[in-house]
């Protein structure tokens, strides 16, 4: 319910173009197919992507017999669904038996802090021993605020002083976790993408650290991009890719978005899985992310 209305921005703009569109419809013919792809591109689908949906479907006859509204958004919804599924991205996040580490990137302000928070209360209420690391050390204010976030979901938090080295509270974070048998290990870090070569080098630092305690670690690295940012946080997802592989997104802030429509533009171009999403501030506003169901809930 809550994520119904979550999406209702989204859906709202998405769903209206998409339904004037229908509305408007004749004959599939040339005129239908561009009409279709610029309706994709105006609801962030990204340009690409549209162009192959309307291509794709150009060359299917049912498309040209489909004698109602309701019969062609079906055929469409369909496609869009089956793009989706094309390359099997895994959706759900990494979980082992044992240490599970999660490494989280992204530039300040787009919701990584508040993911990590609503994760941890997640994990710890289905019995898990979590921790959490604070190796955004760059900033004071994210070490307080993943400490508040810790209080918050009764988990501990290792931090060092503002301006100690990230790559040595990961370290720290690393041991406690393999001494006191955590389950999941979720690291906190900052992303500063103006300067590319020292995020880089830090990230391979932290890479490193992991590594060496734990071989198969980090099982995620999530990059968190904030969903109002539209075409933005693809880009944004584009150069963390250059900078360390990502594993899956957390798309936050699709409360406040009438851009859901970026899902599909990310995965499709970054090949990338989206694994989570935000849906608000609170720490029970974070869910899994179904592909189908919210391609099918956008139509709706
Ligand atoms: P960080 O700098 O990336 O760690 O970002 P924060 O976690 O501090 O979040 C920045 C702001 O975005 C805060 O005010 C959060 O409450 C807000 N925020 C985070 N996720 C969501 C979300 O899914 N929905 C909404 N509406 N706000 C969010």
């Amino acid at each position: 319910q809550k994520y119904e209305k979550s999406l209702e921005k989204t859906r709202k703009t998405f769903g209206m173009r998409f339904n004037e569109f229908l509305a408007n419809f004749r004959t599939v013919d040339e005129e239908f197919f561009e009409d279709l792809e610029d309706t994709l591109i105006m609801s962030d689908v990204g340009a690409d992507l549209a162009m192959t949906i309307s291509q794709e479907l150009r060359q299917e006859a049912k498309l040209a017999n489909a004698k109602s509204q309701d019969a062609l958004r079906q055929l469409i919804v369909e496609k869009i669904v089956d793009k989706f599924d094309e390359d099997k991205l895994p959706s759900e996040l990494n979980v082992q038996a044992g240490l599970s580490v999660f490494l989280f990137v992204g530039v300040n302000g787009v919701g990584k802090t508040t993911t990590i928070g609503k994760l941890a209360a997640r994990y710890q209420k289905e019995g898990k021993k979590v921790l959490l690391a604070a190796a955004d050390t760059f900033r004071a204010g994210a070490i307080d605020q993943l400490v508040e976030w810790g209080k918050r979901a009764n988990v501990p938090v290792v931090t060092k002083a503002a301006g100690s080295d990230p790559a040595s509270v990961v370290f720290d974070a690393m041991q406690k976790a393999k001494a006191e048998n955590v389950d999941i290990l979720l690291i906190d870090t900052a992303g500063r993408l103006q300067n590319k070569d020292n995020l880089m080098k830090e990230l391979e630092k932290i890479g490193k650290i992991i590594k060496r305690e734990l071989p198969e670690a980090p099982h995620e690295t999530i990059l968190a991009v904030d969903a109002t940012t539209g075409q933005n946080a693809i880009q944004q997802a584009k150069e963390f890719s250059q900078v360390t592989p990502i594993t899956g997104i957390a798309l936050t802030k699709l409360d406040g978005s009438a851009k859901g429509g970026i899902v599909l533009s990310i995965v499709q171009s970054l090949k990338i899985p989206v694994k989570l999403i935000g849906l608000g501030e609170q720490v029970d506003d974070l869910q899994d992310f179904d592909e189908e169901f919210f391609v099918r809930g956008l139509f709706k």
